[in-house]
Order: C-alpha cells, then sequence, then structure tokens
C-alpha cells in the first residue's frame, strides 16, 4: 500500500531544500549543488510519506461523489498549481522531492505496455524500500487515513512550510 502525503507538501519542501543548497553551499560548482538539492530532495520523500500514513486523510480509493474528497482535492490541485507559478526557478528541487512517485508512478504508468517488460515491477519498491526507517520509528502510532478531521494536520504542515518558503525566496 501506498501512503503519499499531498504533491504540494512535496514541492514546497523541494523549494526549501534547492533555496537553502544553492543559497549555503554557493563554495560549490553547480553540478554538486545540483546532486546535492537532488539526493535532499528524494530523502525529503522518505520523511514525508511515512508522516502520511500516520497523520494525513488520505483514503486509498478516489472518491469523486463525496464532496469533501473532492473539495479538499480540489484545493490541493490549485495550490499545487499556486506553489509551481511562483517557484517555478526551483523546478529542481520540485522535481528531486518526487522522483520516488515518478519511478513508482511512472513504473505503474508503463507496465501496461508489453515493450517495457516491465511485468516484474508489480509493488511501489522505491516507496516499500524508503518509507521503512521513519515507519520503523513511528510504529507506536496508530494512523487512521479514512478519518477526515485528519486533513487539519496536511493543512497546517502546508502553510507553515508555505509561509517559510515565501518568507524565503521573496524578502
Ligand atoms: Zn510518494
Amino acid at each position: 500500500m501506498i501512503f503519499t502525503i499531498q504533491v504540494s507538501t512535496h514541492f514546497i519542501v523541494g523549494i526549501i531544500i534547492q533555496y537553502l543548497v544553492f543559497n549555503y553551499l554557493k563554495i560549490f560548482p553547480i553540478w554538486a549543488l545540483i546532486i546535492i538539492t537532488i539526493v535532499f530532495g528524494f530523502l525529503s520523500h522518505a520523511i514525508l510519506d511515512p508522516l502520511a500514513a500516520k497523520f494525513t486523510y488520505h483514503p486509498p480509493e478516489a472518491n469523486w461523489h463525496d464532496i469533501f474528497w473532492v473539495s479538499y482535492h480540489l484545493g490541493i490541485y490549485i495550490l499545487t498549481i499556486v506553489v509551481i507559478i511562483f517557484f517555478i526557478q526551483y523546478w529542481i528541487g520540485m522535481i528531486a522531492s518526487i522522483i520516488p512517485d515518478i519511478l513508482d508512478w511512472g513504473a505503474r504508468a508503463l507496465r501496461k505496455f508489453k515493450i517495457f517488460h516491465l511485468e516484474w515491477y508489480n509493488e511501489p519498491y522505491v516507496h516499500n524500500f524508503i518509507d521503512r526507517p521513519m515507519l520503523n520509528l513511528m510504529s507506536g502510532i496508530k494512523g487512521n487515513i479514512n478519518k477526515k478531521s485528519k486533513v487539519l494536520f496536511e493543512i497546517i504542515l502546508d502553510s507553515l512550510l508555505l509561509i517559510l518558503a515565501i518568507i524565503m525566496v521573496y524578502f
């Protein structure tokens, strides 16, 4: 089972990572800054996704008949687009922050086409691997991804991260 925090959260963290790396590690050449951003972006995914399993509202199936589910996700999509527009110069960090999703979901999409020979990729292998340390750390916490009030955790987390990103980049 894949528990994934909303893409907006990943993006904002990726933006903050790229900002910090490119501003505070300037002594390194540009290619090194890009690699460091990718590594930390990737690692941030391993921290954020397991939080989703414990603290957020993430019903495993899309529910288009539930007005709450629909409006929440609509809000997230709008937020994601706004974030991309205002922080487009941090695209490396944004992409780096969702590499595990690109790999696992990409493989899942490509599996339908025989030509890629991806029949063996029948599990989210990257997530299964990287999520393990954090899930072990939080093994005592019982999560309930169907509980609607848990959107609060993600809304608060996104708001705090967004405020931080805006202050860093625009002030
Ligand atoms: Zn993920």
